[in-house]
């Protein structure tokens, strides 16, 4: 979707902070952090949220997108995957992405 800020980043249109790239995903740093380490991982192709008719192999390739994150990010004690679909939620950017929490005790708030 051509006026999509995460297209743009997934085509390299914009600048960001990759932390892991393959084919079919794009993990990259979240421009405002809520934890020491938050990691956004997307499908290069556009979907706009969990719901929208992702095929399994992108599922699969984010999933091993998040493990390359927790790799890289040296999260070993753990981390959080959340991903917002709608208002309720919060969603704010209308392109799939999970993010990916960690490098401090997250607690027990919201699961
Ligand atoms: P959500 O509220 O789940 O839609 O999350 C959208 C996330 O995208 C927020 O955490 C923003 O900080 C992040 N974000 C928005 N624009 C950018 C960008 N250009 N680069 C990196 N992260 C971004
Ligand atoms: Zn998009």
């Amino acid at each position: 979707m051509s006026d999509c800020i995460f297209c743009k980043i997934a085509n390299h249109e914009i600048p960001s902070t990759i932390v892991y790239e393959d084919d079919l995903v794009i993990a990259f740093d979240d421009l405002s952090p809520q934890a020491p380490v938050h990691t956004l991982v997307i499908p290069k192709a556009h979907h706009a949220d969990i719901t929208d008719g992702v095929p399994a192999e992108t599922l699969a390739a984010m999933v091993h997108a998040v493990e390359e994150v927790a790799k890289a990010k040296g999260l070993e004690s753990g981390f959080r995957v959340i991903t917002n679909k709608g208002a309720d939620a919060g969603q704010t950017v209308m392109h799939f992405h999970m993010h990916v929490l960690g490098g401090k005790s997250l607690g027990e708030g919201l699961v």
